[in-house]
């Protein structure tokens, strides 16, 4: 009896870590490996495996407990023609909210991609870095911030048709769920889990320089490099990631916004970006940073 008291009291202790405890790299590669697994050929938009990477995503929203943020639970479906692909596409963005503890009205949207390209010329795109590592963060950061929530309130998005043109970003800043004032800061992950350098590049502080102090003295503490730029105000490299991933759709109606992410490697958009070139412990130090980030940044 006592061996099963201890038992009982062992397993209860482990639930709750695992429920409020720190963001763990098993869970974050779990959520890769399923994204990026071949039954989900890629999930492209309007794809059978696009719609079960969007179940996997709302079905862990729901078990975290997680309130609903979109126009339907979870969901905000959305419908548009794309003349560069001359086709209409029907998407789905998952959003799922954690309110804030003081500040409520004020809404960090934390936002990743969760549809890639598909199958080309037979060949499976599984898009793990690119972008299953930003979804596997986002949901790690969901679980996290719903057992421990912040002052202000988080928006969880995992954006569909990201690799269309950012359209799912777009027509969730042009129908937002909450008015479009609140949203004081969008974080956005894209590719967020390898680089031979282990070092992620921030982009946005150069917009909004406020932002900088507080990831700068985080940086000074952090096991991988933090390196700032790829943006056109102060450019440090010559490309310019301003819009190159959901976070430009926040940019262009005034949002601040930080995105994180590395540079391109030679698996970019290549059906060799699998789960067994994530760096596992890189990928979970890039998501500590980005959880610390939000803390930071989440004072009022
Ligand atoms: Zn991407």
């Amino acid at each position: 009896m006592k061996y099963l008291l201890s038992t009982l009291l062992f397993l209860c202790s482990f639930g709750l870590t695992a429920q409020t405890g720190e963001i763990s790299t098993d869970s974050l590669m779990a959520h890769v490996r399923f994204l990026a697994a071949d039954d989900l050929k890629g999930r492209e938009i309007g794809t059978p495996g696009n719609a079960t990477a969007a179940a996997y995503i709302l079905d862990r929203f729901k078990a975290y407990g997680l309130s609903e943020a979109g126009t339907e639970g979870y969901r905000q479906p959305f419908r548009f023609y794309s003349r560069f692909f001359m086709s209409t596409y029907n998407g789905v963005n998952l959003l799922a909210m954690v309110k804030g503890t003081r500040s409520a009205d004020s809404v960090i949207v934390i936002s990743a991609h969760y549809d890639h390209v598909g199958e080309r010329d037979g060949k499976i795109y599984n898009g793990a870095d690119d972008n299953a590592s930003g979804v596997g963060a986002l949901l790690e950061l969901a679980r996290y911030f719903q057992a421990n929530p912040a002052p202000y309130s988080l928006l969880f998005a995992a954006f569909d048709a990201e690799e269309v043109g950012l359209r799912g970003a777009n027509h969730f800043v042009d129908e937002p769920t909450v008015t479009l004032q609140h949203i004081i800061l969008n974080i956005n992950m894209d590719m967020i889990g390898r680089n031979d350098k282990e070092e992620v590049y921030i982009c946005g502080t150069g917009y909004h320089p406020r932002l900088r102090a507080p990831l700068d003295s985080l940086a000074e503490a952090a096991t991988i490099k933090i390196s700032f730029g790829h943006e056109s105000p102060s450019p440090t490299r010559a490309d310019d990631w301003t819009h190159a991933s959901d976070h430009g759709e926040f940019h262009k109606k005034g949002v601040p916004f930080l995105y994180f992410g590395v540079e391109d490697h030679p698996d970019y958009h290549q059906p060799t970006d699998d789960t067994e070139r994530i760096m596992p412990e890189f990928y979970t130090a890039v998501s500590r940073f980005i959880q610390q980030s939000v803390l930071h940044l989440s004072r009022p």
